[in-house]
């Protein structure tokens, strides 16, 4: 007999619904949801190849394993011994060296559930605030620039505003590769209807060119002059929404004069593009009755990432296309419950349901839910921090839960030494593939997909709930229960939950009275209804498709703030020893550090190897010819790939797909071995998209 489930891709975070189905002999196979909102039955290739990752069990880690001293192997323990252990050590580092001795580092992999569960635990109880994801690496300066304009970190628009818009600007994204089902869905709108507009900005012509009306090939680092240009042509033109401004924004004043500052000439110049486009771009939006900004990591992994988000929202907000149907901002998330995390505050300078961990009556609403000890007014390390704090001796103990640092972080090789130099390491993974299992004090195996109960958001606030259908393999345990039964190993209260939807259920009461309510939704609501999308009052069954109708935004005065940012880029700037630059980014078959997809022969067959892509002139003047083995250089490593030559990326500007790890001990097609921890001030999300390197034939 076939077993089936409904559940949700647990890739990207466009979300798409998949159906899993089970053999009599326990094989599995996938197919899209033909019925859920938001793919309608497609599947790129990465989710039509999902089940193969969970039958290959041959990477997967079965039991935990600990060992006493770093100069002895680990051993097969059981999930007492290891957790009694965890717990031991814990409890000494925090005894001795206070609670900000120990942090977890999250992924934007984990359930809902989970997040809140270890969120609870080392804010409510342990008594610090360092818990960070790897969502630091992907969402937060958009977390910060919806704070810092909307009021609130909301997604104001739905994927259904796709096909009631008639403009759509992507900045610098690539989303028919990496969001491929939303792209799908941008395509058949097109074809729907023709005279919907595209526009890109991005300094290579991607496979979401093709469907562009206008690309701008911009040089890395000039979104915000870009932007800038656009608006000032937008007022010039009065092309704006003045009532909208006028009654609902605060700072256009300001604004107006800011991109005053440089002419449409003076901006075409520094961003390389003609300024006859940059009028064109003006024009398709100034005659546009709806408008989608989207944008994903190209403007947010940046060391002014924040002010690229505020500047492009800027374009939503001063002609007044948010709130209505087919307009508003649209930030593409990368992974599939980076939401879900910030919901239930997993990042180390919040608190759930998105309270601010610096307000001193938000911490009080949370202290008096939990019951645990008073939560600390110190922000907690973030990503980065966290690595330097190892380096520097002050963090003494790290949980790393989900994720694959070693590979996704910033100046790598740093954080690699880093890791070495940690007192006690616990890697709570599904694989044993990652990098940072051979630093692992504790090691202890996760259930993974479908193995397991619980929910995600995805990057329109939709909620879906993920069903179980397979056991884990050896003794892996979902990652919401290895935390709670850790808790308990502490002798904290409040752990002792009977079951996932109870955890659920806390986390939905937590939200009560905020702008994400989600009090009255159930699973047996998100069941009934596949989906729903949050604030849910109970109202509509299936919660808040659109935000801000009412156009009273959440900040103070009710407004949006319009910022008026300062354009200039802050990044390290080539010179004449390192004179290109060198921006990273995703390819289409390939997830994240690849230990799921790298499972998968047939995701292979489209790229298999990492590569540099330069441009013919660039290639030319350093004797460099198509695949050629070529060393790219910086002050913090290298790297060793084949040369690519093509004219689809701009001269100066390199390319190195970010998937790729040690294979066999040599970490040489490694990007992060170059990119720098350079972080947005505001955001502290690290600068990846550009970096000054020098290239040779090696
Ligand atoms: Fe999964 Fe994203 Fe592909 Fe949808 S678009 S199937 S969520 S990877």
């Amino acid at each position: 007999m076939t077993e089936s489930i409904k559940t949700t891709c647990c890739y990207c975070g466009v979300g798409c619904g998949i159906i899993v189905h089970k053999d009599r002999d326990g094989k599995l196979h996938v197919e899209g949801d033909k019925d859920h909102p938001v793919n309608k039955g497609m599947l790129c290739s990465k989710g039509m190849n999902l089940h193969y990752t969970v039958m290959d069990t041959s990477d997967r880690l079965l039991y935990p394993e600990m060992r006493y001293n770093k100069n002895l192997p680990r051993q097969r323990v059981s999930w007492d011994q290891a957790l009694e252990r965890t717990a031991a050590v814990f409890s000494t580092i925090i005894e001795k060296f206070g609670p900000e001795a120990v942090a977890f580092y999250a992924s934007g992999q984990c359930l809902t559930e989970e997040y809140y569960v270890v969120n609870k635990l080392i804010k409510g109880f342990i008594g610090s605030n360092n818990i960070d994801t790897n969502s630091r690496l992907c969402m937060s300066s958009a977390v910060a620039a919806y704070k810092k304009s909307l009021g609130e970190d909301s997604v104001p628009v739905c994927y259904d505003d796709i096909e009631l818009t008639d403009c759509i600007f992507v900045a610098g994204a690539n989303p028919a590769w990496c969001h491929p089902i939303l792209w799908r869905r941008v395509e058949a709108a097109k074809a729907a209807n023709p005279n919907l507009v595209i526009i890109v900005s991005d300094p290579r012509v991607t496979q979401t060119c093709s469907l562009a009306n206008l690309h701008l090939q911009l040089n890395p680092g000039t979104d915000i002059v870009l932007h800038h240009a656009i608006g000032r042509v937008l007022i010039e033109q009065g092309d704006i929404d003045a009532s909208f401004v006028h009654n609902h924004t605060e700072g256009f004043e300001k604004y107006a004069a800011k991109v005053m500052e440089r002419s449409v000439e003076e901006a075409a110049i520094i961003c390389g593009v003609p300024a006859e486009d940059i009028r064109k771009a003006a024009a398709y939006i100034g005659a546009s009755k709806s408008f989608i900004t989207m944008w994903t990591m190209g403007l947010n992994q940046s060391v002014i990432g924040v002010d690229k988000n505020l500047s492009l929202i800027n374009l939503n907000l001063i002609t007044g296309k948010i709130g209505k149907p087919g307009s508003g901002p649209l930030s593409l998330t990368g992974q599939p419950n980076a939401m879900g995390g910030r919901e239930v505050g997993g990042l180390a300078n919040i608190l759930p349901a998105h309270r601010d961990l610096a307000n001193p009556l938000h911490r009080k609403e949370v202290e008096e839910f939990w019951g645990g000890k008073k939560i600390s007014d110190k922000r907690g390390l973030t990503a980065t921090e966290m690595f330097e704090a190892l380096e520097s001796g002050k963090l003494k103990a790290i949980w790393i839960m989900c994720t694959n640092p070693l590979l996704s972080l910033p100046d790598v090789r740093k954080a690699e030494a880093a890791l070495k130099k940690a007192k006690f390491v616990v890697v709570q993974e599904i694989s044993s593939k990652p990098e940072t299992i051979q630093y692992a004090d504790v090691i202890l195996p996760a259930a993974a997909w479908t193995e397991k109960e619980g929910t995600m958001t995805n990057a329109e606030r939709r909620i879906s709930y993920l069903s179980k259908l397979v056991t884990p393999p050896g003794e892996a345990l979902p990652d919401a229960e290895i935390i709670c039964r850790f808790a308990q190993k502490m002798g904290y209260h409040g752990f002792d939950y009977n079951s996932f939807e109870e955890i659920y259920n806390e986390h939905c009461q937590i939200t009560k009275g905020t702008n994400i309510d989600i009090s009255a939704l159930s699973y047996d609501i998100i069941k009934r209804n596949r989906t729903v999308q949050w604030p849910y009052n109970g109202d509509t069954e299936l919660g808040t498709k659109r935000l801000f109708t009412d156009h009273r935004f959440h900040t103070p005065s009710k407004k949006a703030i319009i910022h008026a940012v300062n354009d200039e880029n802050a990044s390290e700037p080539v010179s004449p020893q390192l004179p290109l630059i060198l921006t990273t980014g995703r390819i289409r078959d390939q997830w994240h550090t690849m230990s799921k997809t790298g499972k998968v022969n047939k995701l292979k067959q489209h790229i298999a190897n990492a590569f540099l892509e330069i441009h013919p002139d660039d290639a030319f003047t350093r004797d460099i010819s198509e695949d050629d083995i070529v060393e790219i250089t910086n002050r913090n490593g290298n790297v060793r790939v084949k040369a690519k030559l093509t004219t689809s990326i701009k001269r100066g500007v390199v390319f190195l797909p970010m998937h790729w790890g040690k294979i066999l001990n040599n970490d040489l097609n490694r990007a992060n071995n170059l990119t720098h921890t350079l972080l947005d001030p505001t955001s502290l999300q690290p600068d990846f998209k550009f970096t000054a390197v020098e290239v040779k034939k090696y």
